[in-house]
């Protein structure tokens, strides 16, 4: 059985002190809660101090991107070797943000995922098609191409360490929201697709939904059965909010 999992992507935000404040909040309230995960992926500077303080608890943490090389001389990049170093479980690879305002292809963030897995990260593989490609029909064809160039680096099996998002880029940040229904459909899509190559696999994989999930509309999203849990942004930055997003992931 999949357990639901809550993921905090805090993006480009924060401060030594606003994130003392925010995880000094969560922890208590995250750790009375049953039958769900939770993680928060926080810019890399703040690594060091979220292990502090997250690491007698059961709120997991991790990046929100990563080299794809090895150790040596990328200055300015960050290793997956370093994020293990700083007791990283997750990494998310792919991010909308960082496919159109950084340029990575689906080849590099296959090559990022590849690379979190060799040293035992867990990437959270983001998917996803904008407003022009949904309204063209396209959002099967471009989200099966993002998957697809994955699969053929690393093979299906590699998804059994491995969690996907389902981010449709015209949802994220902007308070647009995908419906339950609308969600669920790529859901499906997402999982018929893995289980093409392996039904296992797929039954077990946990597929999140991310794109202006908030407290009053995560239950309803993490309801459907394809469903399993979010990947959350903005609602993530504020203690209340990530909470109850936390909350509605019981089951
Ligand atoms: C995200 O950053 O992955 C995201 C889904 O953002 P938001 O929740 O703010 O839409």
């Amino acid at each position: 059985m999949r357990g639901k999992l809550v993921v905090g992507n805090w993006k480009m935000n924060g401060n030594m002190l606003q994130n003392q404040q925010l995880l000094d909040a969560i922890v208590p309230e995250i750790k009375t809660l049953g039958n769900m995960a939770s993680a928060v992926c926080v810019p890399y500077p703040y690594l060091v101090m979220t292990q502090k303080v997250l690491q007698s608890t059961k709120i997991a943490w991790g990046a929100q991107n990563v080299s794809p090389y090895d150790l040596g001389a990328y200055t300015g990049e960050v290793a997956a070797e370093m994020l293990v170093d700083l007791g990283c479980y997750y990494v998310i690879v792919g991010h909308s943000e960082r496919r159109a305002l950084f340029g990575e292809d689906n080849q590099t963030v296959a090559l990022k995922f590849k690379k979190a897995q060799s040293v035992g990260l867990i990437p959270i593989l983001c998917v996803g098609e904008t407003l022009a490609q949904r309204e063209v029909g396209e959002t099967e064809r471009v989200i099966a191409e993002q998957l697809d160039t994955v699969v053929n680096l690393v093979s299906i099996d590699a998804f059994a360490k491995a969690v996907i998002a389902y981010e449709p880029v015209w949802a994220i940040g902007t308070g647009k929201t995908a419906s339950p229904d609308q969600a669920q459909h790529v859901h499906a899509f997402i999982r018929n697709r893995l289980a093409s190559h392996n039904a296992e696999l797929a039954s077990k994989i946990q597929i999140l939904y991310g794109g202006s999930v908030k407290s009053n509309n995560a239950a309803n999203l993490f309801s459907m059965p394809d469903i399993d849990g979010g990947l959350i942004g903005g609602a993530s930055l504020i203690a209340s909010e990530f909470i109850s997003i936390c909350k509605a992931a019981q089951c």
